[in-house]
């Protein structure tokens, strides 16, 4: 499973790598990144970290 993120949308607030850093870091031009496809038994929190973001920018694929 992976998730992606919509860079166009995210606005930098970093929650999404708090809650699931596994998935998600902040990249070098300080906008959220999916760096890692995950195991469904990740998912929980991936789906998490998504529901949680201001912008909607995460989707889980
Ligand atoms: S939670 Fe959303 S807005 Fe915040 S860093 Fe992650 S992708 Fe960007």
């Amino acid at each position: 499973m992976k998730a992606v993120v919509d860079k166009s949308l995210c606005v930098a607030c970093g929650a999404c790598a708090g809650t699931c850093p596994w998935v998600f870091r902040m990249g070098a031009d300080g906008l959220a990144e999916a760096y890692r496809g995950f195991e469904r038994t990740e998912l929980d929190t991936a789906q998490d970290a998504a529901q949680d973001c201001p912008v909607g920018a995460i989707k889980i694929e």
